[in-house]
């Protein structure tokens, strides 16, 4: 079993998606193990999308982030980061496949709804993030 990280993005939470998002995932075979509510502050946003400083949309990207309360996941499943990337579906969901989270969820490309690690490698730094490993005691 793998674990990977998910973020319900403020566009969900504002627009009251996460109980239907939290049940896509859960019918996807995901085990939730860690959900925390977070209000990132600038200094948060920067360090998590660190990778994306040089990109055009990264201060926008981190106006988006901070605007309001993200629900952090722990998500536990069999090759738990690649499927869930096929779950969530393509970055714009206007390009997104039919039933993926973005497709059913997501406003636009930016307010996308959802945000899922790309790597093992990533999964682990992201859950670090977000949660202690205390709090994911039992998981893994
Ligand atoms: P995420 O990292 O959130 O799972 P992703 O891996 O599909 O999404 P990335 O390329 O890592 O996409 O971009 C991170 C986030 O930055 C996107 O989810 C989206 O919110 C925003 N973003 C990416 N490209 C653009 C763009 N061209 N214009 C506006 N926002 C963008
Ligand atoms: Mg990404």
């Amino acid at each position: 079993m793998g674990l990977t990280l998910a973020i319900i993005k403020p566009d969900a939470v504002e627009g009251r998606r996460v109980g239907r998002i939290l049940a896509h995932l859960e019918d996807e075979g995901f085990g939730i193990r860690a959900a925390k509510f977070v209000r990132l502050d600038e200094a948060g946003a920067a360090e998590f999308y660190a990778v994306h400083r040089e990109r055009p949309f990264y201060e926008p990207l981190k106006r988006f982030m901070t605007s309001g309360p993200i629900l952090a996941l722990a998500l536990e499943r069999e090759d738990a980061v690649a499927h869930l990337r096929k779950v969530i579906g393509a970055t714009d969901p206007a390009e997104a496949e039919a039933g993926t989270v973005r497709a059913l969820y997501a406003e636009n490309k930016e307010r996308n709804a959802i945000h899922a690690s790309d790597s093992d490698e990533t999964a682990q730094q992201e859950l670090a993030f977000f949660f202690s490993k205390r709090g994911l005691m039992g998981a893994g």
